[in-house]
């Protein structure tokens, strides 16, 4: 993985409403580099948290390769454990006890899992999972999935048409499968609650609308409803009201649907404390584990390319009783070098006792966030929408008035600015232009590694801080 070249693709999303980019491809494009028209700096090396740069200079990396990294760069244990699985390397050892290993984190809410390559085929197998389960279980007529406005789940067609992300969606509208994929809205109660309405209220006018979809497609038709319990790339970190999961997921019950967390951004210990955003005190779905679960990023830490689907009871049984065979496979599925790595990472995650840490990170990263940006003095202060967030992975949305947005960000966007000011200013962020609903609602992400210390912490967010202020002095 290259972790600035993977930003990259992240902050694709400089976009106007009508879905097309809003810059074009400078003169030194050279397409032959790589994917995008921005070519980037070059990391040569990585420590911890740390990017060494051709040239010799250290930047700090403050979102993992968009929240892949969870135990820095460079983990001694798991470039041990690659080299050692090199010399041994068709054996399926890895893959075994990293299943084992996944299926004991949850709880007992699992009891398989399927290996793939990322997250975008993680999710891409969920959906053929779900609809599999019913063909298995003599429920053929199941065809819909429901998922949310503002949503991304993967760039593979399948996972595509599940996400509601206009601009990744823009190019291949034609070609998305617009009969099996149906939207509700997204629950992000401090943008999009009525005035006056109560988190209580917009919950429930949230299941209605779910109930009212079902209604509408045929509740006996409905696959199940797919859902982000911590959407990160279209949101920037947001998270539904207490109490939603738990009614969301009762509707889905009521009709024999099932529950789809993608958990590709915010699993595996993204959130702190716990290995699963559903799980723990700290629950980001009142505590409802899903039928089918995709995870991804954390899971190799950007050591290894892998992904995977989290099967519970039922879906397991329903297949163990049908074919017994999921029709997902691709060649170089649990590749044994990816799941070394992959088993080295969570073996580091345990031993170094880092999702304690990733929650202590959190504690502090907010307090420092908050003094910086929304302190008495701080210059930022009336353009900051939100700082939200949990563990190692937070995000600052931005607002400003009218006015402003229309002189200073209708083309070059502030998310976009203020990525560009911080890598010029030694730390990598995103920074989402064109935010949440392609014309406002800029933002940026944090997603540091869960080891990061107190002092790298403060250097992110002196960093983060100068970035936004450079912006805003040039500008607003
Ligand atoms: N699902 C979610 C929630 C994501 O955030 C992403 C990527 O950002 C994906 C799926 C796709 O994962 P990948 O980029 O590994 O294919």
């Amino acid at each position: 993985m290259s972790p600035i070249a993977d930003i990259s693709a992240q902050n694709e999303a400089s976009v106007v409403p009508n879905g097309k980019h809003v810059e074009k491809p400078s003169s030194s494009f050279t397409p032959l580099l790589h994917r995008t028209p921005w070519v980037p700096p070059v990391a040569v090396t990585g420590e911890g948290v740390h990017l060494i740069l051709e040239d010799g200079t250290r930047i700090i990396d403050a979102v993992g390769g968009a929240a892949v990294n969870c135990i820095g760069s460079g983990h001694p244990k798991v470039i041990q454990a690659v080299k050692d699985q090199l010399d041994k390397l068709l054996s399926n050892q890895p893959s075994e006890k990293l299943a084992a290993r996944l299926i004991s984190s949850s709880d007992g809410a699992f009891s398989q899992c399927v290996f793939v390559s990322g997250g975008s085929e993680a999710m891409e197998a969920a959906i053929k999972l779900a609809k599999q389960y019913f063909w298995e279980v003599d429920q053929p007529q199941r065809k819909y999935f429901i998922a949310r406005h503002q949503s991304y789940h993967g760039n593979t067609l399948g996972a595509l048409a599940l996400s509601h992300h206009p601009f990744r969606r823009a190019p291949y509208e034609d070609i998305l499968n617009h009969k099996a994929f149906h939207y509700v809205s997204p629950a992000y109660y401090k943008r999009y609650a009525r005035a006056g309405e109560s988190e209580e209220q917009y919950v429930a006018r949230l299941v209605q609308e779910l109930e009212d979809k079902f209604q509408e497609l045929g509740p006996e038709n409905v696959i199940g409803f797919a859902a982000e319990p911590v959407v990160g790339a279209t949101q920037g970190v947001t998270y539904a009201p207490k109490g939603y999961f738990a009614a969301m997921s009762a509707v889905c019950r009521k009709y024999g649907a099932l529950l789809i967390l993608d958990e590709v951004m915010c699993g595996m210990g993204r959130m702190g404390t716990s290995m699963h955003a559903w799980q723990g005190p700290n629950s980001y779905t009142d505590g409802v584990s899903p039928d089918i679960q995709a995870v991804a990023k954390g899971l190799g830490g950007g050591y290894g390319s892998i992904g995977a689907i989290l099967l519970n009871e039922r879906v397991a049984g329903g297949l163990q009783q049908g074919s017994k065979y999921l029709q997902h496979g691709h060649t170089y599925q649990a590749h044994p070098l990816a799941m070394a790595a992959s088993l080295a990472v969570q073996d580091v995650i345990e031993e170094e006792n880092l999702l304690e840490k990733a929650g202590r990170v959190g504690t502090v990263l907010q307090q420092q966030l908050e003094q910086s940006l929304t302190g008495p003095n701080a210059l930022s202060a009336p353009y900051i929408f939100d700082i939200r967030g949990g563990g190692c992975f937070w995000g600052i949305e931005f607002q400003f008035p009218e006015e402003v947005e229309e002189k200073w960000f209708s083309k070059q966007r502030f998310g976009g600015l203020v990525q560009a000011a911080a890598m010029e200013n030694g730390a990598v962020i995103i920074g989402m232009s064109g935010g949440i609903d392609g014309k406002k609602g800029d933002f940026i992400i944090l997603a540091p590694a869960y080891n990061i210390s107190d002092e790298e912490i403060t250097e992110v967010v002196t960093k983060v801080t100068k970035s936004i202020e450079d912006v805003l002095k040039r500008t607003v």
